[in-house]
């Protein structure tokens, strides 16, 4: 993936395009971590995501540790889809980011690769670009500016996912919940129901963007 600065500037005047409206300009912030206003952002319809035992254990464990240790935490997650219902049974992470933003290393890469050579890539894959958000400042529940830049590049950089042979979504775990995000080249759209499906069969409902969507930056409501 190309990183110099002309290609950059193009995603961002891109990613900026598509959230018209719903990007909050903050005073003294850099434009990346500009909160997104998740309340003004498309639905999939009838999405749903279903998480198995192993999966939903995994980012509360994200979510944790997250909490802890003030750190963002990278993860891709692995899945099918039925529809618009999605079934996620397998991840990836790193532990710990060595910054305060979460970056994919060599090791998420390689198995992002494997996943993709052994996907039949009909349509019925699916990937999730994931990330977490310690509760730091003011304005950590939302998806950044720069958090929907990198996953319309993500999305672009990798042919499968450009194509629809492979879906692509994203999540963002902060503070409980668990925010799917879909993107599909043109806008981009909520899943308003998670589960983790139990090992009994029964699906037991996960929080997804519950947070206020109210954001207080130098004694300022956006
Ligand atoms: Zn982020």
């Amino acid at each position: 993936m190309s990183r110099n600065p002309f290609s950059e500037g193009i995603y961002k005047l891109k990613a900026k395009n598509k959230l018209a409206g719903k990007v909050i300009p903050l005073r003294g912030i850099d434009e990346d971590h500009y909160p997104v206003k998740a309340s003004m952002l498309g639905v999939v319809p009838q999405g749903k995501v279903i998480l198995s035992p192993d999966v939903a254990m995994f980012l509360g464990a994200v979510d944790d540790a997250t909490k802890e240790t003030g750190r963002e935490i990278a993860f891709l997650l692995f899945g099918k889809t039925q529809g618009q219902v999605v079934y996620i049974d397998n991840y990836v992470a790193d532990g710990l980011s060595d910054s305060m933003n979460a970056h994919f290393s060599p090791e998420i890469n390689s198995a992002l690769q494997n996943y993709i050579d052994a996907s039949g890539k009909d349509g019925t894959d699916i990937v999730v670009h994931g990330h977490s958000h310690p509760k730091l400042g003011n304005y950590y529940n939302n998806f950044s500016l720069g958090d929907m830049e990198a996953y319309t590049k993500f999305r672009e950089a990798n042919n499968v996912f450009n194509s629809n042979k492979i879906w692509l979504s994203s999540c963002l775990v902060v503070d409980g919940n668990f925010n799917f995000l879909f993107y599909d080249g043109n806008d981009y759209y909520k899943f308003n129901e998670v589960y983790e499906q139990k090992s009994d069969g029964k699906l037991k409902k996960l929080k997804c963007y519950q947070s206020p969507d109210i954001i207080i930056n130098r004694d300022r409501e956006y």
